[in-house]
């Protein structure tokens, strides 16, 4: 049985105040629901807020982003080892945001992973194509090539302590959710992919959609086969809709 996982990217949004205020109202929201993983990753000033916060709830946290290297001059970078200072369970790493927006290639993108793994955490891998991709036919293309360039340099076992986020970057930030049925087919695509490498660990592999989810499509979206759970962006931010989609975790 895999275990489910929704958790929630707050991306650049946020400050003290009402990252309090949400915190508290998630906390109180999501006490009930043991024996379901709940994860927030915040910006990287606030993971020592995350940290006092949740210490003893049953959300854990993470970041956004992290620094290939692991240490040196790299002015304004974050190392793995720092992040797991603050006891981060998760790190994303690959957002399609950091792709096209920060240059990020597969090569980089490989070793945050690797580098986020040498420090015991979890690398939450985010992959997806773009909608002139998907209209031009080549999605499992594209998909395959990001798993395979982490693949490669970590090795499939490596994904027995890592999490895949699906996140068509059209779906992002956009309203325009896939379908249950759209992402369940990258999903067991994704699956297929990494079970040439290793079967066993492809059957254990928590694959995350992500990509306007809501309170209102996330059950639907974690009924399919190969679906086991979110990675949340716009959504995270409000308590109510953040809770119910941890709620429709199975
Ligand atoms: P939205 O949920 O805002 O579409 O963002 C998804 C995402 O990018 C999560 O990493």
């Amino acid at each position: 049985m895999r275990e489910k996982l929704v958790a929630g990217n707050w991306k650049m949004h946020g400050n003290q105040a009402e990252n309090k205020s949400l915190l508290n109202a998630v906390v109180a929201g999501v006490a009930e629901l043991r024996g379901k993983d709940i994860a927030v990753c915040a910006p990287y000033p606030y993971l020592s807020l995350v940290q006092t916060m949740l210490r003893d709830t049953n959300i854990v946290w993470g970041a956004q982003n992290v620094s290939q290297y692991d240490k040196g001059a790299y002015t304004g970078e974050i190392s793995a080892a720092m992040l797991k200072d603050f006891d981060c369970s998760y790190v994303i790493v690959g957002h399609s945001e950091r792709r096209a927006l920060y240059n990020e290639d597969s090569h980089t993108v490989a070793l945050k992973y690797v580098a986020v793994q040498r420090e015991g955490m979890v690398p939450i891998l985010c992959v997806g194509e773009t909608l002139e991709q998907r209209e031009s036919g080549i999605t499992e293309k594209i998909i395959s090539e990001q798993l395979d360039a982490v693949m490669n340099m970590a090795g499939g076992a490596s994904l027995g302590k890592a999490v895949i986020a699906y996140e068509p970057v059209w779906a992002i930030g956009t309203g325009k959710t896939a379908t249950p049925q759209q992402a369940q087919e990258v999903h067991e695509f994704i699956r297929a992919r990494v079970a040439i490498q290793n079967a066993e660990e492809a059957d254990n592999l928590v694959i995350l959609y992500g990509g306007s989810v809501k309170a209102n499509n996330a059950a639907e979206l974690f009924n399919m086969p190969d679906i086991d759970g979110g990675l949340i962006g716009g959504a995270s931010l409000v308590a109510t809709e953040f809770i119910s989609i941890c709620q429709a975790l199975q």
